[in-house]
């Protein structure tokens, strides 16, 4: 069997690591940081089988303006950032036209339900149940212009596409979650399918472990530097050595965007940042995940606090902490709950997001051996398995032709 080298021990290239493994590959993972430790680590731990409605749609464009000029939206910007966002920007609109966005949306959910099962199937395969919670979750509606009617109309397009919900009155948001402050709450939407993990840093910590018990494994702990198609073979250099492999798979997140530079090729995949806080556990229980739709973000019930992770900033990802967001993540906190707790970490973290909310998984045009898998946005942890045996089928030669004409480079 070849052996693949992977760039990236996130959550997307340990589960492309465990599916090739599957497939008797010999495997190199080479990371500069700790496995788990970066986006991987802060995500609000959803797989999120709910959200098969792609960002770029007319109603954001509607709203975006006024998001972005309401410093109380959790949607922001760096200025300073804005001609990184100019080939995003236009790919985005493009993609929020009615006929895109339908092709889009048509993709997403086929790809969640793929994910959902990938998910499952990984979590048995593991025997990482422990960390599953699955409860459902609850999106909430609260201080929002949505009336019942509309709550019952979002239910019935969802089905649709057989995502499995259910409107839920204000009374059964209090019987599902009592610590939940009912004040300006119109209703919710119960998912019962969506799981949540209880600790993604120790999910990616089983993945790794899980990984080095293999022989054909091995961990390269430095920075990649370049890389290379040499023939048949594929060369990846780092400070200290060049790396020969038959195959490799860029799943470096936002830094696979670095590594494609210097070949001159430019996805318009961006950083968008996104910020958590994790509140006391001891000090307030929720059952499940709840979303509090409008304020872009969820809280998360762990194993040993309450996160509540989300908002939006477009910045590069070396620009310094906003901390208007973790302040924004507290206040929403005080108003979603009856009860106060204290704050206790926070955290900021870089999703790579594609215009199109599609990732790119996909060979290289003009490097064949080469593949990059990113572009995940806010589904990086739901779609994280499901990648993994998408590359797998690709090496083989018998990924599914039309989603892999939808994940691929070109489409940009
Ligand atoms: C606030 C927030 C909430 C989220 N909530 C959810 C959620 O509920 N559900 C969900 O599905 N998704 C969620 N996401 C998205 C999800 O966390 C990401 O999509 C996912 O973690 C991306 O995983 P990754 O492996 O691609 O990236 P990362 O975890 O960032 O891993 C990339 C790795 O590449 C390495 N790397 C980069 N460049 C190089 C190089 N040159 N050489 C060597 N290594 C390199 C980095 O060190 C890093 O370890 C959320 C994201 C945020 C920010």
């Amino acid at each position: 069997m070849s052996t693949v080298i992977v760039v990236g021990s996130g959550v997307i290239g340990l589960s492309v690591c465990e599916a090739l493994i599957q497939d008797g590959h010999g495997i190199i993972l080479i990371d500069e940081n700790v496995p788990g430790s970066q986006t991987s680590f802060g995500n609000a731990g959803l797989i999120a089988d709910y959200a098969n409605s792609p960002l770029a749609n007319m109603d954001t464009l509607r709203k975006l303006p006024s998001l972005l000029s309401n410093k109380h939206s959790g949607v922001s910007l760096d200025i300073r950032d804005t001609h990184k966002l100019m080939h995003y920007g236009m790919k985005f609109v493009q993609a929020a036209l009615s006929d895109n966005f339908a092709r889009n949306q048509e993709t997403l959910s086929k790809t969640l339900s793929l994910s959902l099962q990938a998910h499952i199937d990984q979590i048995d395969r593991l025997h990482l149940k422990d960390l599953v919670l699955e409860n459902g979750c609850l999106h909430l509606y609260k201080n929002s212009p949505e009336t019942e009617a509309d709550l019952t109309e979002i239910v019935a397009q969802k089905k649709k596409f057989d995502i499995d919900c259910e409107f839920v009155s204000k009374e059964t948001v209090h019987s599902l979650e009592p610590n939940v402050n009912l004040d300006g709450v119109t209703g919710g939407i119960f998912y019962p399918k969506t799981r949540s993990l209880l600790s993604p840093e120790k999910h990616a910590e089983a993945l790794f472990r899980r990984l080095n018990l293999h022989s054909g494994f091995k961990y390269i702990d430095e920075a990649v530097l370049a890389f290379e198609q040499d023939g048949q073979s594929v060369w990846v250099k780092t400070n200290s050595q060049q790396i020969k492999g038959d195959e490799l798979v860029l799943c470096a997140g936002i830094g696979t965007n670095q590594l494609l530079d210097t070949y001159g090729v430019q996805i318009p995949v961006v950083s968008e940042r996104g910020y958590h806080i994790e509140l006391d556990a001891t000090e307030l229980q929720i059952n499940r995940p709840i979303g509090w739709q409008g304020k872009y973000f969820f809280a998360t019930p762990m194993s040993d606090a309450i996160r509540l992770a989300g908002t939006t900033e477009f910045a590069d990802r070396a620009r310094k902490t906003r901390h208007q967001h973790h302040q924004l993540l507290e206040v929403w906190s005080k108003a979603l709950f009856t009860q106060d707790a204290k704050t206790r970490s926070k955290w900021m973290g870089v999703r790579h997001s594609s215009p199109d909310g599609i990732p790119v998984i996909s060979r290289l045009p003009s490097m064949q051996r080469v593949s990059v898998c990113f572009g995940h946005g806010h589904l990086g942890l739901t779609m994280a398995a499901f990648s993994g045996q998408f590359i797998k089928e690709m090496i083989r030669g018998n990924a599914d032709k039309d989603l892999g004409k939808a994940y691929s480079l070109e489409r940009f």
